[in-house]
């Protein structure tokens, strides 16, 4: 790239959603640079690369539908796919559009400015490079800043050791090691799974466990995928019509109008369907009642009591502090089984936390486990993450990091007050920030920015800012959506919460999810454009 090199549009985030952005602008006419931190594209899938790391998601439901032709000429071969394959969509889409010469890749951006005389925005990369645009568009992903513990010791440990996030592109030699993982999350539950069979031994540290079900995946054969192109249409306006974009709708009978033996089989039926059936295709009412809720939790913890042999064991595998699916719930494939081989051990860490990482391994208050190899599958600084690490400066020198200090403000988490020709897609408090199906996310806020900017050239206009009332109005919906459902209690990154973050670790709410779910975001975006986006500055 040029130095000075400058665009009307600057994109950051070679991703999921960052592709998209580029797609929709282009096809609009606009000059973009991309500028991305990583040697290459695919952003989630092209860090995540730890055995077992696939879509929970339902592959079909996963790729674009910009393109009829992409549609037809992409055929998913598992159900739920597998990170390599995911990967090779991502890089089969940049070279069907030709999307490579507009990215730039190893541009670490530390820092974003505003500079109000040129109306444009600056971003300069680790190793000093500039680049500046008209407009800047965030695409940085919400899962993208990964958290370590803060143990003593972490980095004496001997062995490799490194977060899921950033497992080594090289093979790792993890067959007959012993392999301690810390955490058991989404990522967690997918790598114990994955390895514990080839490991000499298997030492997972769970601090709180999670809930899960079973994933349900398979190959989707030659015939099954030509069903599936034939039907995209109606695949597509499934997810339209569900709040989180998946093909799983809510049952909507009313939890306590079905009698309870009826609940029961149709609990039975969710457990055995693949993908998010049981959490998302659920009552409605298991998400705000906390006794229909609890009703349901005691149908999983039965599930995991038959399926783990050792009983305290399993005991120690139910939650006890959140109910079923109030937290990101993980899907998983043998995962208690694995507890029941003699190489696999759950170590409490409730009773017995760990002290510090040593050269040869992990000490809990109880005992010292001598290990090879350490993952951390600890999770990220959700959402907000990837903002504080750039250092966003908008008018009179305020930075995003200082302004969300306590919790992100945003005006339908695409834009904040004091950030003129900010859209940040995926950012808190939108459409994209939760627990949804990605790109049916930010298909629409890719595309809705798409058409502010065209709107902004056709009328001859330079700059926007969402002003403070509608940012405020916006928090309080959010705010009160947030209210109305159980996982506000709940610690986990939904509600913001991170143990390894200072300032994250307190149990204050930070508000980062949209809960008014997929339809009211889409009228709420369709209906400010409408109104010639009443509710913003346009100068
Ligand atoms: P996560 O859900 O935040 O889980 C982190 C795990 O690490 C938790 O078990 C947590 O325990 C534990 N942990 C964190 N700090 C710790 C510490 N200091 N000491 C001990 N344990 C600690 O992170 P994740 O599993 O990476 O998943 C994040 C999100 O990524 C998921 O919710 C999902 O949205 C996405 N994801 C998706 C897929 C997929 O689509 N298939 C796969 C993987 C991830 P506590 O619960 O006690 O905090």
């Amino acid at each position: 790239m040029p130095a000075g090199a400058s665009a009307e549009v600057v994109i950051v985030g070679a991703g999921v959603a960052g592709l998209c952005e580029l797609h929709h602008l282009r096809a609009r006419g606009f000059s973009v640079v991309l500028v991305d931190r990583s040697p290459d594209l695919g952003g989630t899938w092209y860090w995540n690369r730890y055995p077992g790391c696939r879509f929970d998601s339902e592959s079909y439901t996963y790729g674009y539908r910009f393109s009829p032709d992409l549609l037809h000429d992409w055929s998913w071969q598992e159900r739920f796919a597998p990170q390599p394959e995911t990967l090779g969509y991502l890089n089969h889409v940049a070279s069907r559009f030709d999307l490579r010469p507009d990215i730039v890749f190893d541009f670490d951006v530390t820092g974003a400015s505003w500079d109000e005389a040129s109306c444009r925005w600056t971003l300069t990369a680790a190793d000093g490079r500039e680049v500046t645009g008209r407009y800047l568009v965030t695409c940085m992903g919400i899962l993208s800043s990964p958290t370590l513990p803060r143990l003593p010791g972490i980095d004496s440990f001997a062995g490799q050791s490194f977060h899921t996030y950033y497992w080594p592109h090289e093979p790792v030699e993890y067959a007959g090691k012993r392999v301690g993982v810390v955490g058991t999350g989404a990522t967690g539950v997918q790598l114990i799974q994955t390895i514990a069979r080839d490991v000499a031994e298997l030492a997972v540290f769970q601090r709180r466990p999670n809930w899960t079900a079973p994933l349900g995946n398979g190959p989707i054969s030659a015939a099954e995928m030509d069903g599936i192109k034939a039907r995209y249409d109606e695949i597509f306006a499934a997810c339209d019509r569900s709040p989180g974009g998946f093909v799983h709708d809510p049952d909507r009978r009313g939890f306590w109008n079905v009698p309870r033996e009826e609940r029961v089989r149709f609990w039975e039926e969710l457990y055995q369907q693949p993908g998010f059936a049981i959490w998302l295709g659920n009552f409605r009412e298991i998400f705000t009642d906390a006794a229909a809720n609890a009703e349901l939790s005691e149908f999983m913890a039965a599930k995991i009591r038959q399926r783990i042999h050792d009983p305290d064991l399993a005991d120690r595998m139910i939650p006890a502090d959140h109910g079923f699916g109030v937290q990101r719930l993980p899907l998983e494939t043998g995962y208690y089984e694995a507890y029941n081989r003699d190489n696999v051990h759950l170590v409490d860490l409730r009773d017995t936390p760990i002290e510090k990482v040593t050269p040869a391994g992990i000490a809990t208050t109880d005992q010292h486990y001598d290990l090879d190899i350490i993952v951390y599958a600890t999770g990220f600084d959700a959402v907000t993450g990837a903002f504080d690490r750039v250092g966003i400066t908008g008018t009179g020198g305020a930075t995003l990091r200082d302004l969300w200090k306590d919790g992100p403000q945003t005006y339908l988490g695409l834009f904040v007050h004091g950030f003129p020709n900010l859209i940040a897609v995926g950012g808190p408090q939108g459409g994209g920030s939760g627990s949804v199906n990605f790109p049916r996310a930010i298909e629409q806020q890719t595309d809705w920015a798409a058409d502010l900017l065209e709107h902004m050239r056709k009328t001859g206009l330079r700059r926007f800012e969402a002003t403070p009332e509608a940012q405020a109005e916006w928090f309080a919906h959010v705010v009160e959506m947030n209210q109305l459902m159980l996982l506000r209690n709940a610690r986990s990154w939904f509600t913001g919460y991170n143990s390894n973050v200072p300032g994250h670790d307190n149990g204050a709410p930070r508000y980062l999810l949209y809960n008014g779910g997929a339809y009211k975001y889409r009228t709420t975006l369709r209906q400010v454009a409408e109104s010639g986006y009443a509710a913003m500055e346009l100068s």
